[in-house]
């Protein structure tokens, strides 16, 4: 089915593979990718389908499996990330549960990191422990946490390459090779980070997984998810699984994720040029207890970001002082920036963790996690990062 890929697309740069990497043309010739909004597909002859059924990935059978356009999206992604396969999901949160759904078997082992989104942490403390697989939990930042943990097999590791909220980093390299030496496989969850700040494939890690939802469509339209790795491991683990519990990706919403793919490169680079600057001038600020952004050179992991990062990235998050009721008053009387639990838009949005993304967490975990009641995290968008500081600047005298 591949064979149809536009040919001029295999050799090209990123920034170029983003508008154009993984083109399927119908043959009426469009520009743009066609969305080919069909279930089903017909074959012109018995022999045709017996063919279809007898060698899957030959022809398109029922989209449930696969669909064009969802292909062209899946190709795209792939050639951006620099995998040898990849899979297009419904969302972020389907992409997780069957990466690792498909892999654990009872009776398995699965480390974390501590610091999860919130369905990321229900699916490993909640779901998969009812299925017979233990699961523990470790400090992501401490590696001698990590040698411990490690120091028996294990079947699979799952981390977030920067955590939500606190924008605690993973040394992945070296989680890899802890993880490979207890004969496990690292799947990463990159979504902070883009396929674009950073390559945990090239750092040692087995399987990427995005929420495509964030910054891939980057506009707030669409869900979508994806997983990325060695052909083999997708062919023998994760197609079947996909094919037979249907978390598939709609064509509709793959065309909106190729379309967000075209600017990805363009929108990431602004975003995190006016994260640095917002970061910059937060910390200038008197009302500002401490900012965490992992371009700063007061970011506790510095070295780490430097190392593994191309940039500090698109999110940031900040104490103000006098815990919620002042958090609560600067969100209120920001005028620009939106408050909204989503990320990764064009739009600026702010959440408040500790009484939405994570309140069901203990005043104790959170304090583990560095989530205090003062903090806000603040996903930057497109808007002129001057117009941003105004707005925080303003709400910030409210406090
Ligand atoms: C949003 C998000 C997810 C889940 O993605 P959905 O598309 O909302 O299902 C998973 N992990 C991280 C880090 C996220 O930010």
């Amino acid at each position: 089915m591949t064979d149809a890929f536009d040919p001029i697309t295999q050799s090209l740069r990123p920034q170029t593979l983003l508008s154009r990497g993984g083109t399927l043309r119908s043959p009426f010739g469009e520009t743009s990718e066609a969305i080919f909004m069909t279930s089903g597909y017909i074959y012109k002859r018995a022999e045709d389908a017996e063919q279809a059924f007898a060698k899957p990935g030959s022809a398109y059978v029922y989209s449930r499996y696969a669909n064009p356009t969802v292909t062209m999206f899946e190709e795209r992604l792939r050639l951006i990330e620099g995998a040898e396969a990849c899979r297009g999901l419904a969302s972020g949160m389907a992409a997780v549960f069957a990466a690792l759904a498909c892999y654990v078997k009872a009776g398995d082992r699965l480390v974390a990191s501590r610091a999860l989104f919130g369905s990321c942490d229900y699916i490993v403390k909640q779901i998969l422990p009812g299925y017979g697989i233990a699961t523990e939990l470790v400090d992501g930042r401490d590696l001698a946490a990590w040698e411990v943990a490690l120091s028996r097999p294990v079947k699979a590791v799952f981390v977030e390459s920067i955590s939500n909220p606190a924008l605690e980093l993973i040394d992945i390299e070296a989680v890899a090779r802890l993880t490979h030496r207890a004969g496990g496989l690292l799947f990463v969850d990159n979504v902070f980070a883009t396929p674009l700040l950073m390559k945990p494939l090239a750092l040692g890690a087995d399987i990427v997984i995005y929420s495509a939802t964030k910054h891939i469509d980057g506009q707030g339209r669409s869900l979508g998810g994806a997983i990325l790795g060695p052909a083999n491991w997708l062919t023998e683990h994760l197609a079947n699984f996909l094919r037979h519990t249907g978390p598939s990706l709609s064509p509709f919403n793959a065309w909106l994720l190729l379309k967000g793919m075209e600017t990805l490169d363009l929108r990431i680079e602004r975003m995190n040029r006016s994260a640095g600057h917002v970061a910059a001038f937060l910390e200038s600020h008197a009302k500002i207890e401490r900012v965490l952004y992992p371009g700063l050179a007061s970011h506790p992991q510095q070295a780490l970001a430097a190392r593994l990062l191309k940039g500090g990235g698109t999110l940031l998050a900040f104490s103000v002082r006098g815990g919620k009721s002042a958090a609560f008053r600067c969100l209120n009387a920001l005028k620009l920036i939106l408050i909204s639990n989503n990320l990764g838009d064009a739009r600026s949005l702010v959440t408040h963790p500790a009484t939405t993304t994570h309140f069901r967490l203990k005043p104790e975990e959170r304090a583990v996690l560095g989530i205090d009641d003062g903090l806000i995290r603040l996903s930057i968008g497109l808007e002129d990062p001057a117009d941003l500081c105004d707005d925080l600047d303003r709400a910030l005298a409210a406090v």
